[in-house]
């Protein structure tokens, strides 16, 4: 085997492998520049590099190299590039213990051994180092070229090593070894290697960085929040707001499990961190939790008498309603029991229920809260939606209950004719649920989770239509009806309750505005149309206002001021209603009455026939009862044609057309039956009818008359159309005891079994 000497260049922390280049730069004072012109001078540019791992253990295989370029720097230096050639085994190393003298030894060849399947080998590392360095973005794919068109595993690990592995030691094992089959084997391995590593590497990376960019992101909303609190002047620290918190728990009265709950929410939302969504919700629990009046409770006032006293100061009449509550608060104060049932007001709008509840609760000393269940659909408005809705809120009865800031108020229900019970969430048992004594002591909203004691709350509802409430709920009341009122009566509420109200209001002496009884009537008359006062109120509110806008706009100085009736257009306008303006009697035309949203009112019923088959055509939003009636009374008239004196070819050969007017506004109900009946005969017998008269009553096939409801309001509403004479069904009698004294003395009631009656009274008139 050729042996032979060359000059030795010893690398620490380097590796060369046979195929690559090191370029080195030498200080001229180095010893080692000696090696270089050695080689140079003597040796043909070879030269032989040693890396070294341990100096007392100098390796047994080094790198024939050669010097390629040799350049001299300006300061001396020399830089040289040394290529690689192919390993050699180190027989002997020179001088080594001599340090002036360079580094030589001696080298013998190392023949390379034949690899079976060197191209499959070849090809397979190819594919393997492509897919390995696509993914890495840090590995340069310039030796591709080199690698492609090399046949020689030999030089192809020497060539791509360098490249791949990162490790000096590992470097220094290719280096080591010399058969290249088992370095293209190394190779193979560690590539797999690295690419698990560059996996594991790449997870660990990407958690790393979501950890980094959530935290940072978290970082920068908050420190965002902050300066936005700041900004707002709200303090942005939790744990001052955490503080405030534990002193409200531990200050507010309230039930042990309440308090238990308090504290637990505060923990989670002391713990929470700011950024969840659900801090807010917890946030917000605790603020309700805390607002409720749980031990809150106003001391009643028990002198009966100084309530009755109260309601007389607000409330003008309603001698019998006071009474009723009075007696109703009696025993209630009396049994302690909460099984009465509870009181419901009914009537229609203004006339006083809303305020005469208001004026309870002012005289018993109670807070007081209004809630209307009008047009409530779910079960969910009354009882809150559960917590895990996105936006959910305690429902009407816990949110008024923390606007009456105590437990005990009086609750009035507004509205409860109102209440839609057609769902499958029926609002209304769930309503039921919280007015029943059994159950109330315990009633749980689904937000607020815990139990709240309603059972000392008094509950008082209002409704308008009697008709309209729902059953379940009519059996647990104690229904009192506030009818309309009449002419009198308003013009005694105007006077002594809302005029002086109004006055006092306005900042003006009591004596100042004189308004004459005429003007008062003439508003009630002419400016309103309604069974209570509400507009009344409003249209009284309105003229003063506008007195008192022109004594200050003008400056005016006088003491009292005079309003008649001239005067009472410049302030309110032009008359909205005409009072007594019935048309002309008329063959066709009769009087019926109605119960409506204003009160009670005179129903005109119009009566035309024509050629036809002995149809009924009826307009005017008649409801479905209403238009019965009109059926029946045909019938009725039919066959009975011969007791009234029709011609039978006049019912049979035309078509009758009746018709109500005032066709925007819906009218139902059996009650118009006489009248319609009294018209259809009008109408074909061409009798007028006086317009002084009115009638109400169901009619029956056979002519019988039915008692009907509202007839206080009707005969109200009758009085101040002008109506002179009433005709009612018999079995109305007991309700004539309770009409007001206007009424009875104004008006002349007539009472009808059946039909023939009624047409006895015309016939006489
Ligand atoms: P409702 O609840 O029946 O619709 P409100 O209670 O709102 O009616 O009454 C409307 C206005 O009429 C209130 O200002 C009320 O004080 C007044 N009012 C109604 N009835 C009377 C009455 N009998 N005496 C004095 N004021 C009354």
């Amino acid at each position: 085997m050729k042996k032979y000497n060359l000059p030795v260049i010893l690398l620490k922390g380097i590796v060369l492998l046979p195929q690559n280049t090191l370029k080195l730069e030498f200080d001229s004072k180095n010893t080692d520049n000696n090696v270089i012109d050695m080689s140079l001078l003597f040796h043909d540019n070879y030269i032989l590099v040693v890396s070294e791992y341990d100096s007392r253990n100098l390796p047994k295989i080094g790198v024939l190299s050669k010097i390629e370029n040799n350049l001299v720097l300006p300061n001396g230096n020399n830089r040289v590039d040394i290529k690689g050639l192919r390993r050699v085994k180190i027989t002997e190393f020179l001088n080594l213990n001599k340090l002036k003298e360079p580094l030589e030894s001696i080298v013998s060849e190392i023949e390379v051994e034949k690899v079976d399947k060197e191209e499959f080998i070849i090809n397979k590392l190819v594919k393997e180092i492509k897919s390995y360095v696509k993914n890495i973005p840090y590995i340069s794919n310039s030796m591709f070229p080199l690698i492609e068109k090399e046949k020689s595993l030999d030089k192809f690990t020497d060539i791509v090593v360098p490249t791949l592995i990162n490790s000096k030691e590992k470097m220094l094992e290719y280096l080591n070894t010399i058969n290249p089959a088992v370095r293209g084997e190394m190779l193979l391995k560690d590539i797999y290697q690295e690419k698990e590593m560059f996996q594991i590497e790449r997870k660990i990376d990407m958690k790393i960085r979501k950890e980094m960019d959530d935290s940072q992101k978290e970082y920068l909303l908050k420190e965002k929040i902050k300066l936005l609190k700041e900004e707002l002047g709200e303090s942005s620290n939790k744990d001052s707001d955490v503080e405030k918190l534990k002193i409200k728990i531990k200050k507010l009265d309230c039930p042990k499990k309440i308090k238990e709950r308090l504290n637990f929410e505060l923990s989670r939302y002391e713990t929470g961190s700011s950024m969840s969504p659900e801090i807010n919700v917890i946030r917000d629990y605790i603020e309700w939790l805390l607002d409720l009046p749980w031990n809150v409770f106003t001391k009643d006032n028990g002198d009966l008498k100084n309530v009755k006293d109260s309601l007389d100061e607000s409330h003008y009449g309603l001698e019998e309603v006071k009474q009723r509550i009075i007696e109703y608060l009696a025993v209630k104060k009396l049994s302690k029991s909460n099984n009465s049932p509870i009181i419901c007001l009914v009537g229609p709008p203004g006339v006083g229920k809303t305020s005469l509840a208001f004026s309870i609760a002012k005289a018993m000393h109670r807070n007081f809260v209004k809630m209307s269940v009008g047009g409530i659909k779910d079960e969910s408005e009354i009882l809150g939606h559960r917590k895990t809705y996105v936006g959910a809120s305690p429902g009407r009865i816990i949110s008024s209950l923390k606007k009456a800031k105590s437990s005990n108020p009086l609750f009035l229900i507004d509205e409860i004719d109102k209440m839609s019970n057609e769902y499958y969430n029926d609002p209304v048992s769930s309503l039921l649920s919280v007015l029943d004594p059994e159950q109330n002591k315990y009633f749980s909203d689904n937000y607020i989770e815990e139990d709240f004691d309603l059972s000392h709350v008094l509950f008082i509802l209002t409704a308008n239509y009697i008709e309209n409430i729902p059953e379940a709920l009519k059996d647990r009341l104690e229904i009192i009806n506030i009818s309309g009122y009449t002419e009198f009566e308003k013009f005694d509420i105007a006077t002594k309750h809302l005029l002086p109200k109004i006055i006092k209001e306005n900042g003006l002496n009591d004596n100042f505005i004189n308004i004459s009884d005429d003007v008062i009537l003439k508003i009630i008359r002419n400016y309103t149309k309604e069974a209570g006062v509400r507009e009344l109120e409003r249209q009284l509110d309105k003229l003063v206002r506008k007195i008192v806008t022109q004594i200050v706009t003008n400056d005016i100085k006088i003491n009292k001021i005079n309003i008649n009736d001239k005067v009472l257009e410049k302030y309110l306008g032009k008359e909205k209603y005409k009072f007594n303006t019935k048309t002309k009697s008329q063959v066709g035309v009769v009087n019926g009455l109605a119960y409506t949203i204003y009160g009670g009112d005179t129903l005109p019923i119009e009566v035309n026939y024509f050629k036809g088959k002995g149809n009924l055509i009826l307009t005017g939003s008649l409801g479905e009862v209403m238009k019965e009636s009109a059926s029946i009374a045909l019938s009725y008239l039919k066959s009975n044609y011969n007791l009234y004196n029709i011609s039978y070819d006049k019912l049979i050969n035309n078509d009758i057309h009746i018709h109500v007017p005032e066709g925007a506004i819906k009218k139902d109900g059996p009650s118009a039956g006489i009248a319609l009946t009294l018209a259809i005969f009008s109408a074909l017998t061409k009798t007028e009818i006086p317009n002084t008269l009115a009638l109400t009553g169901e009619i029956t096939l056979r002519g019988n008359v039915l008692a009907i409801g509202g007839l206080k309001e009707k005969t109200i509403g009758a009085l101040r159309s002008g109506i002179k004479t009433v005709i009612i069904p018999n079995d109305n009698d007991q309700d004539l005891d309770e009409l007001p004294d206007e009424v009875k003395n104004n008006i002349n009631f007539i009472k009808v079994k059946n039909f023939k009656e009624v047409y006895k009274v015309i016939k006489n008139v």
